[in-house]
């Protein structure tokens, strides 16, 4: 899970070692402090690709 601010460079993802709910504690905390909107992007789901 990747979260990021609209309106700011405040970014939180789970690559960082956090886990997804820490990342959206994160968001939240950052949306109450500062009013911005954050946003989330899932990366989406491995393509199987047939023959
Ligand atoms: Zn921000």
């Amino acid at each position: 899970m990747y979260k990021y601010c609209l309106e700011c460079e405040w970014q939180a993802s789970t690559d960082s070692g956090y886990s997804e709910s820490e990342v959206s504690k994160e968001a939240i905390e950052h949306f109450v402090e500062t009013g911005h909107t954050v946003d989330s992007l899932r990366l989406p789901p491995p393509v199987i690709i047939e023959n």
